[in-house]
């Protein structure tokens, strides 16, 4: 690399550029991904989310060398690298490069999402397209899915600045509030979450609040969702209780359940849809309800 300097500042540049634009997809300020039901809305939550990925893919093969990122290698040079004046790598290139290159593994259900979420991405952009609102989220949840993991498997925190952790922290933040990834979550994990039911314990989650914690007799307990892990699933349900308890935006009611134990009722205001969950510290999961005016009063 003859510019060693140069090269690192256009990586910093490229992956918080693709941060911004997946929070900017997510409209994470007001933190109600999923909430806006305005079709435009998710038109520019497709276009924003894409770019968010290309940019995320690209700064990987940027750490690679960063001539990876020009179409014609050929043709690389740092000077036009800086200015931003070059034809960048395709996206096939770029899979293929990632793959070929940088050894990248991805799971096929995520470079299909990937690849789903780019269709729809171009025929907005150059085409005309209809679609309802229910599967631009249900697109977007699989991708969002398919980059967390992307993330996961191919940044070390160390090679992240702080503010690039914070924004990835916030884009799953944002995602555990969104219902349709949620769903999709509890269908790629379904056959561990039917066997635990089963054979170990399903309980409630500190981080993602999601009653999705899997426990096997002498295995450390895992959240399928948000990959919260504890050494058991009584670890894991005091840590719950205590996040419930400490978050003051929730609004909390304690009771007695029928078979005895303590249960309580909360809302949360960030969770969409709002409902009221209900958990019985014995029997577990009660029901989760619509939340009503008398609720938010009786407190
Ligand atoms: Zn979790
Ligand atoms: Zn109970």
């Amino acid at each position: 690399m003859p510019n060693n300097m140069s090269s690192e500042k256009v990586e910093l540049k490229l992956l918080d550029n693709g941060l911004h634009f997946l929070i900017i997809g997510m409209n994470s300020e007001s933190l109600n991904f999923g909430a806006k039901k305005d079709f435009l809305y998710w038109k520019y939550a497709i276009l924003n989310f894409y770019s968010g990925i290309e940019l995320l893919l690209k700064d990987r093969l940027l750490r690679e060398h960063w001539a990876l990122i020009f179409e014609n290698i050929e043709n690389a040079n740092v000077q036009k690298l800086q200015s931003g004046d070059f034809l960048s790598v395709n996206y096939n290139s770029l899979i293929t490069r990632l793959k070929n290159i940088s050894k990248i593994k991805f799971k096929d259900v995520d470079e299909r999402s990937i690849d789903e979420l780019r269709k729809l991405r171009n025929k907005i952009q150059h085409y005309e397209f209809s679609l309802a609102i229910t599967e631009c989220k249900t697109i977007i949840a699989k991708a969002l899915n398919a980059v967390l993991d992307f993330i996961d498997l191919n940044y070390k925190k160390t090679q992240l600045t702080t503010q690039q952790a914070e924004l990835i922290q916030s884009i799953r933040y944002n995602a555990y509030n969104f219902a349709e990834y949620i769903d999709y979550k509890k269908i790629l994990n379904s056959e561990i979450l039917t066997k635990a039911n089963k054979n170990g314990v399903v309980s409630p989650c500190p981080i993602c609040e999601e009653t999705t914690v899997v426990s096997f007799k002498n295995k450390k307990s895992r959240c399928v969702i948000c990959n919260y892990s504890s050494a058991n699933d009584e670890i894991a349900k005091s840590e719950y209780l205590q996040s419930i308890i400490n978050r003051v935006e929730k609004i909390l009611v304690e009771e007695k359940c029928s078979c005895g134990g303590n249960l309580i009722k909360y809302y949360n205001p960030m969770k969409i849809p709002q409902k009221i969950i209900a958990y019985c510290f014995k029997c577990g999961e009660k029901e989760s309800m619509r939340l009503t005016n008398e609720f938010i009063e009786k407190k």
